[in-house]
C-alpha cells in the first residue's frame, strides 16, 4: 500500500479531537521517496514502539524481499498529530536510506517515548475521541505533555 508521505488518513467523523492522523513510509517500489543516512539516535528509539493494527495483514519488503513485518506503529506529534508509519519504517530506514520528512524524525524523539505513562494518556485520550467525560475522568483536551526541542543533528545521521 502506497501513501505519499504526511498525506493525511482521514479521520473517523465521530472523533471530536480533531487529531489529524498523517501518513509516513508507506512506500512501494517504483514510487518516489527521500533518502539519506538514517540517525543512529533515531533508529534506537524507533524500536521501542510496539506495533498496532495487525490485522492489515503481512507485509513483505518490496525493494529486497528478505524482511517481513505487519502493523503499524504510531508516533505522537507536535499539535497533537499522530503519524502512522509501517513497523517496516524501520527496516526502510537502516537498510534502504529511507528519510522520512523532518516533522516525523523529529516526533520520533521529542514525542512522548513509547514506554512512558504520557504516550499511554495520549492513546487514550485519542481512542476516547477527546470526550469530555468528568465521571469517568476523561478529558477533552490532550494530555499536557512539553516537546522538547531535539538537535537537528540527532534527527540525521552522518
Ligand atoms: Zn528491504
Amino acid at each position: 500500500m502506497y501513501l505519499p508521505d504526511l498525506s493525511l488518513i482521514r479521520s473517523s467523523p465521530s472523533l471530536p479531537n480533531g487529531v489529524q492522523r498523517l501518513a509516513v513510509g508507506w512506500l512501494e517500489q517504483g514510487q518516489p521517496h527521500s533518502t539519506g543516512e538514517p540517525s543512529t539516535k533515531v533508529l534506537a528509539r524507533l524500536t521501542l514502539f510496539k506495533e498496532v493494527n495487525l490485522y492489515f495483514g503481512f507485509h513483505v519488503c518490496d525493494f529486497c524481499g528478505n524482511a517481513a513485518g505487519n502493523g503499524e506503529i504510531h508516533v505522537w506529534g507536535r499539535d497533537p498529530c499522530l503519524f502512522v508509519a509501517p513497523v517496516m519504517i524501520h527496516h526502510y530506514m537502516s537498510e534502504h536510506r529511507y528519510q522520512p520528512p523532518e516533522v516525523f524524525l523529529r516526533a520520533v524523539l521529542e514525542g512522548p517515548s513509547p514506554e512512558s505513562k504520557s504516550y499511554e494518556q495520549f492513546n487514550y485520550w485519542y481512542a476516547e475521541g477527546g470526550w469530555e467525560d468528568v465521571d469517568f475522568g476523561l478529558e477533552a483536551s490532550p494530555p499536557n505533555y512539553e516537546f522538547p526541542i531535539a538537535d537537528t543533528a540527532d534527527l540525521y545521521g552522518s
